[in-house]
């Protein structure tokens, strides 16, 4: 008998259809004995919904309701799962964030989940299964918050530390997590296992596959996790620690996403501080700054600086910048039509000449690169977002992925 998380997804609970199809799968876990915990999220494109109807009503609509009204899809899933259940002769019940409750910390739309009263769940799961909601908690307040895009990725692996489960099963609408998105590029490859380390690499450079900080928590508390699809029996990907580093290849995998902006002030001031000088009111504002390059400046006196911000927060910086008076520029330019496109390998470490390889393929089919950030096993670049599936598939090619 094993206690098993078992978190489906959006795709995976999009009809009435699939939650049947879903209650079925549980059940043969239940069957053999297993302690059932379900984790859903929204049905799918409901969260998105819920969003364009706030926005209907403003712009800036408050954060406050946002999160009462987003937490809502999980609910929905939650109750008729478990009545989907429950007409296979399962016994099973759904809980609401409070109910439970699950505690979270940090602001509305971003906080993250601290604990969770594991009682009522371990004394149901003997009985029979146990529904809840992925992507939200209650705050020490009182007040219902959520967790960021896809973090009921997040929840699962919280809840599987915090209740000391055997295994977290990440059912989604792909069979494992692939060489690239196979949905975009029909042969990528799915890989058996992978390290934490560079499955977090890949989702925090766009493999939505996993969300990042469901990784981050599985790595810091070694939770092994397993990817699989809710739609075939095939084995799925295995995320654990070092040990399952393939240091045989290079390169393991490409990932994009069109969510960056560049933005360029052209003829700043070369001096010292001039770069925490714009940089720290963009910090206080929690803007995250993620490739910087600054040119040579050619006549001594000033100098051009880029820098990548995500796109969602253009406005807001430019607004800064441009109210900052402790910088000065001769003009400032943007281009939102950008892509990030990175590899991601921890075998990088013990290859040389991957840089070069890289650049020469993009070279090699025209694509200009505007900015360049490296790690240990990751390399990205960004580039005009037109180019992103092109990129995409020469890396892929090019890295022996196909
Ligand atoms: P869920 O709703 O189950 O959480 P998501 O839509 O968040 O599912 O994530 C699954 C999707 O991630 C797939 O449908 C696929 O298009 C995309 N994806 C992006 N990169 C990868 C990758 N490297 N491997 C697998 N899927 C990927
Ligand atoms: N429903 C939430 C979202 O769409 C959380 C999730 O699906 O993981 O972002
Ligand atoms: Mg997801």
């Amino acid at each position: 008998m094993m206690k098993k998380v078992l978190k489906f997804g959006g795709t995976s609970v999009g009809t009435v259809e699939r939650i049947q199809h879903v209650a079925k799968i549980i059940k043969k876990e239940y069957d053999l004995g297993n302690e059932i915990i379900v984790v859903v999220s929204a049905m799918a494109g409901q969260t998105n919904n819920l969003i364009k109807l706030s926005q209907s009503i403003a712009d800036d609509f408050n954060k406050r309701e946002l999160d009462v009204l987003l937490s809502s899809g999980e609910q929905v899933t939650c109750a008729l799962l478990t009545g989907a259940l429950m007409k296979i002769n399962i016994k099973a019940q759904s809980w609401l964030n409070w109910q439970i409750p699950i505690l979270t910390e940090g602001e509305h739309a971003n906080s993250r989940i601290v604990n969770m009263n594991v009682t009522k769940i371990n004394n149901y799961v003997k009985k029979g299964v146990a529904v809840v909601p992925g992507f939200q908690g209650i705050s020490k307040d009182g007040e219902i918050t959520t967790i960021g895009r896809g973090g009921s990725d997040a929840s699962a692996v919280v809840f599987a530390k915090l209740l000391n489960a055997d295994s977290c099963e990440i059912y989604t609408d792909v069979d494992g997590v692939f060489s690239t998105d196979p949905n975009k590029i029909p042969v990528a490859k799915k890989i058996d296992r992978i390290s934490y380390e560079e499955m977090l690499e890949l989702s925090s450079v766009g493999a939505k596959v996993m969300q990042s900080s469901a990784v981050q928590t599985a790595m810091i508390y070694d939770i092994p996790l397993q990817v699989r699809s809710t739609f075939t029996d095939r084995k799925g990907t295995k995320i654990f620690d070092q040990q399952n580093i393939d240091y045989s290849k290079s390169v393991t995998g490409v990932a994009y996403s069109k969510d960056d902006a560049k933005i360029t002030l052209i003829g700043v001031e070369d001096k010292p501080g001039i770069a925490a000088n714009i940089f720290e009111p963009l910090n206080k504002a929690q803007i995250n700054v993620d490739m910087v390059i600054q040119n040579v400046s050619s006549d001594q006196k000033t100098t051009d600086i880029s820098f990548t911000i995500k796109r969602d927060d253009l406005l807001k910086t430019k607004k800064i910048l441009s109210d900052n008076k402790k910088i000065e520029y001769k003009n400032i330019t943007h281009n939102d039509r950008v892509a990030k496109v990175s590899i991601v390998g921890a075998g990088m470490v013990s290859t040389p000449g991957i840089t070069y390889k890289m650049f020469r393929a993009l070279a090699d089919v025209d694509i200009n690169i505007l900015a360049i950030s490296t790690s240990e096993i990751k390399l990205s670049v960004i580039i005009d977002e037109e180019e992103t599936l092109n990129a995409v598939k020469k890396l892929h090619t090019i890295f022996e992925l196909d």
